[in-house]
């Protein structure tokens, strides 16, 4: 069940979404179309994500392995799946078959597992390195200055397809505060986009949340993570 006012409340957040998207796009020379939208779907109930879904919007983002699991389980129809969060080796081979990209490979030793992981199902992972940008200690992610070499280190798993980076900005109300952080990532990305291997294919800069997709877009992300701005704020 969901309630209309609910459903009033999801179109409306779609659009305005979908807008400041287009507008940030243009920006930078490109415009909607270019711009992956993965919808945050954590801690809400299928009803609302099967709303999204009917409004055409069919890429959606879980940051909990089991979590993802239960929800994939209920969907029937054709849902790109993304791993958002944290990955724990132990669990990879829990979600191997179901994801599309995982967007959070931070160590080497987890790599290793989604290659090993991936070879027994015949597939080559789309995934992306999570990088700490401005090196905090809260989060996950390689420093700016180790991606090259991590990167270097990927095209020896075989079963491994390196499909761009991806990043959580430092929170700042003020996400102009953060402006430089994805201006710094999108040099990265196009440094590594130059590089040719069968196991690197540069296509998705991952940046920007709810509170500063604007400005991540109109440093060159293309593809952005949100939650908050479609369903409101999560209930804890
Ligand atoms: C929750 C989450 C988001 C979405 O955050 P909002 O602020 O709700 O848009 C994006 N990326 C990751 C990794 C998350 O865990």
């Amino acid at each position: 069940m969901i309630i209309l006012q609910d459903k009033r409340a999801i179109h409306e957040n779609l659009e305005k979404v979908t807008h400041n998207i287009d507008q940030a796009a243009r920006k930078s020379g490109r415009t909607l179309g270019d711009i992956n939208l993965v919808v945050v779907t954590k801690t809400i109930d299928v009803d609302k994500i099967n709303h999204v879904y009917e409004k055409g919007f069919h890429s959606f983002g879980e940051n909990r392995v089991q979590e993802l699991n239960s929800k994939y389980s209920q969907f029937n129809e054709e849902i790109n799946w993304h791993l958002i969060g944290h990955l724990q080796r132990n669990k990879v081979k829990d979600i191997i078959d179901k994801v599309q990209l995982i967007h959070s490979v931070d160590s080497i030793r987890l790599m290793k597992e989604i290659n090993k992981q991936a070879s027994k199902i015949n597939r080559k992972m789309p995934i992306l390195v999570q990088t700490n940008v401005a090196e905090e200690e809260s989060k996950f992610g390689i420093k700016i200055d180790e991606i090259e070499d991590f990167i270097e280190k990927a095209t020896q798993y075989e079963n491994i397809l390196v499909k761009g980076l991806m990043t959580i900005a430092p929170y700042e109300e003020d996400a102009e505060k953060i402006r430089p952080v994805f201006t710094k990532l999108k040099e990265v990305y196009d440094t590594i986009k130059k590089k040719e291997d069968a196991n690197i294919e540069m296509e998705y800069l991952s940046m920007g949340m709810t509170n500063d997709y604007v400005v991540a877009i109109e440093e060159g992300s293309n593809m952005v993570r949100i939650g908050t701005g479609i369903f409101g704020k999560r209930d804890l």
